[in-house]
């Protein structure tokens, strides 16, 4: 009789701080010890293989319905969190929206009542504060018991008409946030801007998806980063900025850094890997998404600020549509905006990130699964320590995968990342120690996932 439930053997660990070969030993749901010559009631072997610590996908729209409920993301929880268990994400964070005259509280039990019973995975929600809570001080009153509910990290955009905040209700509340201990998380775009150059734009008879790109200029997104962290150190908050998408932005937010402002940010795979010139393809509305995507000389900006770590994490954005959905709209301001992306993350990273000469092994690592945990308060996940959640990815950094429609399990029916060629793909997700997928197969169960209360934010 061995030790421990369950021992990863032989396998090179892989963490944001070392590389090294060890066992991992595993009791229940927890990482029990990391050792040589551990002994197993069952053992896996790991020979030849990365030990990681599951992926954190802190960025994703699960059924989340826009254009007023006339679409809904093509995955649901069940889905999305499968999807995302075959790529090595063994927690993702998806968000509320609470509706004019619903308080935060009911909104986050009716977002909780669809996910929990059906998630894969575990996961975590932020919570979504829209214009027309913005003004509400009974709103802003809720915002510590949210809190105290495990939902620190609050979302709040300055694009899209109805959802966004004026610089005025920017400022109040990121005060209310800052002044309780809550991340804000931000959607940086000048909506009002956009709105006038696609307005502009569809005059002038121009309706081609390529002009999505041209009328959210990179110019605007850093003209809404750079406000927003001058209006978040003028309320004393910290920033998360959500999916970075070129240079312009990414230097707004390294001279905020510079002058000691507590800024974090994300970019996501779409943005180190496609460019705005998909737009111009036959079919190239399915490419839409906000902010949209970019030239080259962004993605090398952005693959230097992950290496640098001006840029702390990767995560998808994954909001899928399918491609009839995408190709209904009369012009491109009609086409609902995403891509899915939550299944290849972790190996997308690995074979253009590491094997591309941008990320060593153990900022792969911290970009994917590490730092969104430590940001986003899951204390329990993102390392391999004894005490932390048995959340580990079997990775064999030598297996080839061309990624198709056909062989990933997200629904949209179709890929952004079609034909590219992969380096490396989890050959074991586990879950709270339990293995969900094994070899291509999922043998975990939707509602294995549980709602992780999150404390402790940045
Ligand atoms: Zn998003």
């Amino acid at each position: 009789m061995g030790d421990y439930d369950l021992v990863i053997a032989n396998g090179t660990v892989v963490t944001a701080e070392a590389v090294y070969i060890a066992d991992v030993g595993i009791v229940g749901e927890e990482i029990a010890a990391i050792g040589q010559g551990l002994r197993g009631r069952r053992t896996l072997d790991a020979g030849g293989c990365y030990v990681l610590p599951g992926a954190v996908d802190v960025h994703v729209h699960l059924q989340m319905p826009v254009s007023g409920g006339r679409y809904v993301s093509s995955d649901d929880f069940a889905s999305g969190t499968i999807a995302a268990a075959h790529g090595g994400t063994t927690t993702v964070i998806d968000f509320v929206e609470p509706q004019p005259g619903q308080s935060l509280r009911e909104a986050l039990a009716a977002r909780r009542a669809e996910a929990d019973g059906k998630v894969a995975v575990d996961y975590g929600l932020h919570m979504t504060i829209p214009t027309w809570h913005a003004d509400e001080p009974q709103a802003l009153a809720e915002i510590p018991a949210l809190i105290e509910a495990g939902v620190p990290t609050f979302k709040l955009y300055l694009a899209y008409a109805g959802l966004r905040l004026d610089d005025a209700q920017l400022y109040t509340v990121l005060k209310a946030l800052a002044s309780h201990g809550g991340l804000p998380i931000v959607h940086c775009e000048n909506g009002p801007l956009c709105d006038r150059l696609r307005a502009e734009a569809l005059a002038e008879g121009h309706t081609a998806p390529r002009h999505h790109a041209l009328t959210r200029p990179p110019r605007q997104e850093a003209e809404a980063v750079g406000r927003a962290l001058d209006i978040a150190a003028l309320a004393a908050a910290p920033l998360y900025v959500v999916h970075v998408s070129c240079a312009e932005a990414l230097e707004r937010i390294v001279a905020a850094r510079r002058r000691g402002q507590p800024v974090f940010a994300e970019t996501c795979p779409q943005y180190l890997t496609l460019t705005a010139e998909m737009l111009e393809r036959t079919g190239g509305e399915r490419y839409i998404c906000a902010p949209p995507l970019r030239r080259e000389a962004d993605q090398m900006a952005l693959w230097g600020g992950l290496a640098r770590g001006e840029l702390q994490t990767v995560a998808t954005d994954h909001c899928p549509f399918t491609l009839a959905e995408k190709a209904e709209g009369a012009d491109f301001t009609q086409v609902p905006g995403g891509l899915p992306g939550i299944e290849a993350r972790l190996s997308l990273l690995h074979t253009l990130g590491v094997r591309g000469g941008h990320l060593s092994l153990s900022r792969w690592v911290e970009v994917c699964c590490t730092a969104p945990a430590r940001l986003a308060g899951l204390s329990r996940k993102g390392h391999i320590i004894p005490g932390a959640d048995a959340d580990l990815v079997i990775f064999d950094p030598v297996r080839q995968v061309t990624l198709s429609a056909d062989s990933l399990h997200e629904r949209a029916g179709w890929t952004p990342y079609e034909g590219l060629r992969l380096h490396g793909w989890p050959r074991l997700t586990l879950s709270r120690g339990e293995v969900i997928v094994e070899e291509g197969r999922f043998t975990g169960q939707p509602g294995h996932g549980h709602f992780v209360a999150r404390f402790d934010v940045t």
